[in-house]
């Protein structure tokens, strides 16, 4: 094993589970034993919750100008780990080097917007009658929870510990139980950073824990990332418990092209879309509706995506059972009549045979009732589906159930103007294959890609993190004279 094997954060200390049930952290890779992560008992979240409650107390009466100084301080030991940071993401998930620095950059990001929550969270005051105020504040919840997926170690914990914390939360993480590694450098960068004991808390398991963090009284709020079939069961059982929930689900999004689209800018951002992080991305292109005659595009397409190679720039898929999965999309198409233009099956890394990888895939003729086309494949695989027009085009991405992201590709600002206001989808690009908001704006879709109300950063994790106080305020007998009590 090449780490110790991972252990729960309480209380700002690491300790071991009181189960001896675990399991293999493998690299992606190459198949090596990165680790073992325990599958943490009822016990460990107690302990955890207890740790968070207490800590609540005088972290939610700290000021938020003292709280965010933890996060200058956390932003500055991202940038000064980063290349270690990224090492840790790179072998547990299996994405490129680059990708990995982007991550931790993008982990960056996020914390410079909670320094900023002191602009944003002044709440209001006004004179509502002589001598009378009115003033809202936002006051934190309490203990809030996290889940998270596998496909970003660093960044999808990092969407919610900055701002939760910062508006004045205690919180407790549970890692993807594949990527376990990255959430205790990101605790112990906390600490260091001067983050008070029991603020933020890591607890590992599967499901079990997460039914647990659901069920838990002293847990007021959680926040979800991952599948959409565990979103609707976190969302159900949490806010079953009277809980705040916001539970983020899975993804398929639709890339709309046009016959006057740049074909090399084009080609190169679909292609880039689909395999960025091995189209282990909520955010990847994994659909294409190609709109009347773009043959000489999806040339192009096949020429960007054949230089992205499996084990050089294009990464591994989480393990076995990942590969499998979307291999076997791909040969249902084909047996169904789409054609292949380009067959990542099979792929193999010399010297990494062990590694879980599918080279890039570009399939063609793909029609909207096939499997591939309508589900969440998670792989570097784009399907084409050919359409006469426009409305053809909005047809097939409006009656598909997710609705994280949709992009069209135009010269012409009608069009795409036309595609931003009948999209299904709570992010829209326009000549931009990801489109994914960046700080200040806030990251969410719509339909079967979230539940609840709100979005998971930003500015509108603002909402989602407080609750509102208002007071109504009078020192002068003789003021309020046209008061209603
Ligand atoms: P997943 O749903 O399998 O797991 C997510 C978390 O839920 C993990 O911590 C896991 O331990 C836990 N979990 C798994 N099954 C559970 C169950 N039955 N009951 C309770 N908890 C359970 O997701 P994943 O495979 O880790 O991640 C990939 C998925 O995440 C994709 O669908 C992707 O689109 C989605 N995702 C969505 C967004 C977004 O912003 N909408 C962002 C990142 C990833």
């Amino acid at each position: 094993m090449q780490y110790q094997p991972v252990r729960n954060f309480i209380n700002g200390n690491f300790t071991d589970a009181s189960t001896s049930q675990s399991l293999h952290v493998i690299s992606p890779l190459d198949g090596r034993l990165l680790s073992s992560v325990p599958l943490s008992s009822k016990t460990e979240l107690d302990l955890a919750v207890e740790a968070a409650q207490k800590a609540f107390s005088s972290w939610s009466r700290t000021p938020i100008k003292e709280r965010v100084q933890v996060f200058f301080r956390y932003k500055f030991l991202l940038e000064k780990n980063l290349e270690e940071l990224a090492g840790l993401v790179q072998e547990e998930n299996g994405k490129t080097m680059g990708e990995a620095v982007a991550e931790i950059e993008k982990c960056i990001e996020l914390t410079e917007f909670a320094c900023s929550l002191p602009q944003l969270v002044t709440g209001e005051v006004l004179e509502v009658s002589k001598g009378v105020e009115c003033r809202t504040e936002h006051v934190p919840l309490g203990v809030v929870a996290s889940i998270v997926p596998f496909n970003f170690p660093s960044m999808v914990p990092n969407w919610t510990i900055p701002n939760a914390i910062a508006l004045g939360n205690c919180m407790i993480l549970k890692p993807s139980e594949k990527v376990p590694l990255s959430a205790g450098r990101i605790a112990e960068l906390l600490k260091e950073a001067g983050l008070p004991d029991g603020v933020f808390n890591i607890v590992h398991g599967d499901v079990d824990i997460v039914e647990a963090i659901c069920d838990h009284p002293g847990i007021d709020a959680v926040t979800f990332v991952g599948s959409t079939k565990v979103a609707k069961i976190i969302y159900q059982r949490a806010t079953g418990n009277f809980k705040r929930c916001l539970a983020l689900g899975g993804a398929k999004n639709h890339l709309m092209v046009m016959p006057d689209a740049i074909p090399g800018m084009t080609a190169q951002n679909v292609s880039a879309s689909m395999s960025g992080c091995a189209g282990q991305r909520c955010m990847a292109a994994s659909a294409m509706v190609a709109v009347g005659d773009v043959d000489h595009i999806i040339q192009k397409i096949v020429e960007e995506a054949k230089k992205i190679i499996p084990g050089e720039n294009l990464g591994a898929v989480i393990n076995k059972a990942s590969k499998e999965r979307i291999e076997k999309y791909i040969t249902e198409a084909e047996e169904q009549g789409a054609k292949i233009l380009l067959d990542g099956r099979n792929a193999v890394v010399k010297g990494k045979e062990s590694g879980t990888y599918v080279g890039p895939t570009v399939i063609d003729h793909v029609k909207p009732d096939m499997a591939i086309a309508k589900e969440e494949v998670f792989g570097p695989v784009i399907s084409i589906m050919r359409t006469k027009n426009v409305e053809e085009a909005l047809a097939i991405e409006n009656a598909n159930p997710y609705g994280n992201a949709a992009s069209v590709f135009t010269q012409n600002g009608a069009v795409a103007r036309y595609i931003i206001e009948r999209a299904s989808a709570g992010m829209i690009g326009v000549n931009v294959g990801v489109p994914v908001p960046r700080e200040p704006f806030s990251f969410g879709g719509w339909n079967e890609s979230k539940f609840g109300v709100g979005d998971i950063t930003g500015k509108s994790s603002i909402e989602f993190f407080t609750r509102l106080k208002k007071s109504t305020v009078k020192w002068n007998p003789e003021a309020g004279v046209n008061w209603m009590s």
